[in-house]
């Protein structure tokens, strides 16, 4: 199907590439690092490095196990696990300034815990730089295995973050490999592990999902008793990824934003270039009341 929707103004912004991170994209090449910010070219990179000190690093290589529909990454055989990359972005963190960092990585199904050992060691190398610095957790759903989900909450995140994506009856289409219970199961037994870390998941729109569906999954995340929701508007990184069917209005994220909140979220980011990684240092301490 060739028909395209044409994207809205209000999706059409300039990408500032002002030289003050020519440096420290250069920093990433050099330190071998892979951010979100650079490689889904985030329209808020200027915003995140330079005015908030807030950055995403998605670790354990830049080739995922998995192929999700509406993801840039690339699939295939994934790199030789690198034990120097916890200290390697730890140091970047440190050179960056960072006030909040976002720890993601490719899914990693070729091994055993998942990444869960190196990514835990992440997380604690960068406290040991930057013991003020907050750190948020975006993991996969680490196929389900409790055992990588203790590994990772024994570094003591700030956020635990985990993305739901879509709503229910297009996670089959959307997500690869992924089951929107197991996400929610997961998400809700890091409340179980530790009651007092916010957790936080998000969704696309744009996909082909009704309101109400996306109803039903603020539902479905709150009887999770997960705490933040971000809700940003689907973009197609290339054409052979999933097809935009819809551009929602800002006034519509706004809406659904005030919905969310009604459901008891503590904080929810709603608008049309929300990413999960976006305003997060806001989020810290935003344990809803239960
Ligand atoms: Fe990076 Fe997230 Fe900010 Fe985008 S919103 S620039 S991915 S930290
Ligand atoms: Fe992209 Fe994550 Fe899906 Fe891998 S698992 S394809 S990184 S969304």
């Amino acid at each position: 199907q060739e028909e395209y929707i044409r994207k809205p103004d209000w999706l059409k912004v300039k990408i500032n590439t002002n030289e003050s991170f020519t440096g420290l994209k250069k920093l990433m090449r050099e330190k071998k690092l892979n951010t979100v910010c650079e490689e889904a070219r985030c329209p808020n990179i200027h915003e995140c490095w330079s005015e908030r000190k807030t950055a995403t690093f998605m670790i354990l290589g830049d080739t995922c196990t998995r192929g999700c529909r509406f993801c840039a990454v690339k699939t295939g055989l994934p790199n030789e696990l690198d034990l120097g990359e916890p200290e390697r972005v730890a140091e970047s963190v440190e050179i960056m300034g960072l006030k909040h960092v976002v720890v993601t990585a490719v899914a990693r199904d070729d091994l055993k815990d998942g990444g869960a050992a190196v990514f835990a060691e992440t997380v604690r190398a960068i406290r040991r730089r930057m013991s003020a610095t907050t750190v948020e957790i975006l993991p996969s759903d680490m196929k389900g295995d409790y055992e990588s989900l203790h590994t990772l909450m024994d570094s003591a995140p700030d956020i635990f973050n985990h993305n739901i994506e879509t709503v229910r009856r297009l996670t089959k289409r959307v997500r690869a490999r992924a089951m929107y219970d197991r996400s929610l199961q997961l998400l809700e037994r890091v409340k179980e592990i530790a009651p007092n870390t916010p957790t936080k998941s998000s969704i696309m729109v744009g996909l082909g999902e009704t309101k109400e569906e996306i109803i039903e999954t603020m539902d479905d995340l709150r009887a999770h008793n997960v705490d933040i929701m971000a809700i940003g508007q689907y973009l197609q990184p290339t054409k052979k990824h999933l097809n935009v069917e819809r551009y929602y209005h800002p006034d519509e994220f706004a809406e659904l934003k005030e919905i969310a909140l009604s459901k008891g979220f503590s904080h929810c980011e709603a608008g049309p270039m929300v990413r999960s990684s976006y305003h997060a240092d806001e989020q810290v301490n935003a344990t809803s009341a239960q």
